[in-house]
């Protein structure tokens, strides 16, 4: 039976009304305005006047300005994300089969040709995110990839977050965020090719942005805050179980962090530690981890492990951290989340900055039915077929029998023909 020893205040909300209709009338004024209506808009949000299109002398400005050990640190989270992604990429394979005797059927896929990246940046300078959506869509063959970032208002784009993207393969870099970053790579405003898929995370304005251009464009996923749960027994280190929980609720306000446990004692010792962990944070940190932990966070006690797993399906966590005994029976069991961290030697930072796997997951019990970014995002799985004329005359009296019986004459026709043309001296029934 479940006991919640800390239950949440509040329940992740899906976007307002007030939210949609915001965006709404900024996508509007900028798909007739262009790009005055988008700069007027940037300097509305981010007091940003400056240049938008990251110029190569800024890209290289941005270089000399960064520390060889942050570039070090940036080519290294690069180089295991685009590892991953090329071995990704080897699981989406073409190939063709003979359906029938004569009747080629086949598969194969095709990047798709413009990625447009989102790199949040109102809160955090997410370098890491510029990373695992540039790359990825580097990987999966995008011939076109735009990255987007707000620019802060006096200095412009953060210049780890231009080196990066550029590094990762960007072919144009955009000082612009929120709705009017999405809307500029999605109109193809400043001489920007149309993206035709939008990826990467961002705040309410952005994930609505992206909803409500779905259609007209490919996304990712539709994102809302992060969340992430740990699953711990009593083996668990009480401490680090809380610095992890810590370290996810500093996302912002309204991050859940969830602890699922058998252990009553480690209960009780996370919930003394985490607050202390909490005070001593830096200020924006610690203003968005109280929240987050006074409002959103919950600490749940099951009877067994069994329990403790369908408790963490049920949560289907963005984030799943396992911190207990027999990791081989947790990695074969559960079955909702969009990355696992199996055991205490490895953490979801490690996943949010640079082990590889990327951080662009699915929240909100989304991962019920997607997982992350991946190569297979920036792909599309298409089919094609050839027959012979021996080969399609199966083909040929099925289709006009089924369409027949939908009521569809035109189709029926198209097979017909086939027959008419092909075995003339044949009936069909
Ligand atoms: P952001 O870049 O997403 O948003 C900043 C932009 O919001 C600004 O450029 C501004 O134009 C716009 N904006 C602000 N107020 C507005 C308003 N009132 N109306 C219209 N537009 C407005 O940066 P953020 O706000 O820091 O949010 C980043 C989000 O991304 C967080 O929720 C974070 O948890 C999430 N994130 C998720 C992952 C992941 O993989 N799941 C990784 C990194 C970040």
């Amino acid at each position: 039976m479940r006991t919640y020893l800390k239950g949440a205040r509040r329940k992740v909300e899906a976007d307002t009304p007030d939210v949609q209709i915001a965006v709404a009338k900024i996508l509007e004024d900028i798909e007739q305005g262009g790009n005055s209506a988008a700069l007027a808009y940037a300097a509305k949000f981010d007091k940003f006047s400056g240049q938008t299109l990251v110029s190569r002398e800024e890209i290289e400005r941005a270089s000399r300005s960064l520390s060889q050990e942050l570039k070090d640190d940036i080519h290294f989270a690069h180089d295991n994300v685009r590892r991953f992604a090329e071995l990704q990429k080897t699981t989406v394979q073409d190939f063709e089969t003979e359906i029938l005797p004569g009747f080629i059927t086949g598969q194969k896929s095709i990047p798709v040709d413009c990625a447009g990246c989102y790199v949040p940046g109102g809160r955090y300078s997410h370098i890491s995110s510029a990373i695992m959506t540039v790359t990825t869509a580097k990987v999966a063959g995008c011939r076109k990839i735009t990255a987007c970032s707000p620019p802060h208002s006096t200095e412009g784009m953060p210049p780890a977050i231009i080196y990066a993207a550029h590094v990762c393969g960007a072919d144009q870099i955009l000082a612009m965020g929120g709705v009017q970053g999405v809307a500029a790579m999605t109109f193809g405003l400043f001489g920007l090719p149309k993206a035709n898929i939008l990826v990467g995370p961002g705040n309410q304005f952005v994930a609505e942005a992206k909803r409500q251009l779905f259609g007209r464009v490919g996304i990712d996923m539709v994102a809302g805050p992060t969340d992430s749960l740990i699953l711990a027994d009593e083996t668990a280190d009480a401490h680090l179980v809380a610095t992890d929980l810590v370290s996810q609720a500093e996302h912002g306000y309204n991050s859940p962090v969830w602890l699922v446990t058998n252990s009553l004692e480690l209960a009780k010792k996370v919930l003394t530690a985490v607050p202390d962990l909490i005070a001593a944070l830096p200020d924006l940190n610690r203003v968005n981890a109280e929240a987050a932990w006074r409002d959103y966070a919950e600490v749940v006690l099951c009877s067994t492990r069994e329990e403790m797993a369908a408790t963490s399906d049920e949560y289907a966590p963005e984030h799943l951290t396992v911190q207990a005994e027999d990791l081989d029976w947790w990695l074969s069991r559960l079955t909702a989340y969009g990355s696992l961290f199996l055991g205490e030697e490895t953490t979801v930072s490690y996943g949010d900055k640079a082990a590889g796997t990327n951080h662009v997951l699915p929240t909100s019990r989304a991962a019920h039915y997607t997982g992350g970014l991946s190569v297979h995002k920036f792909m599309k799985i298409v089919t094609w077929q050839r027959t012979s004329r021996e080969g399609s005359k199966a083909v040929a009296r099925a289709t006009s029998r089924l369409s027949r019986l939908e009521g569809m004459e035109g189709h029926a026709r198209a097979a017909d023909a086939r027959l008419a043309k092909y075995f003339p001296t044949e009936t069909s029934d």
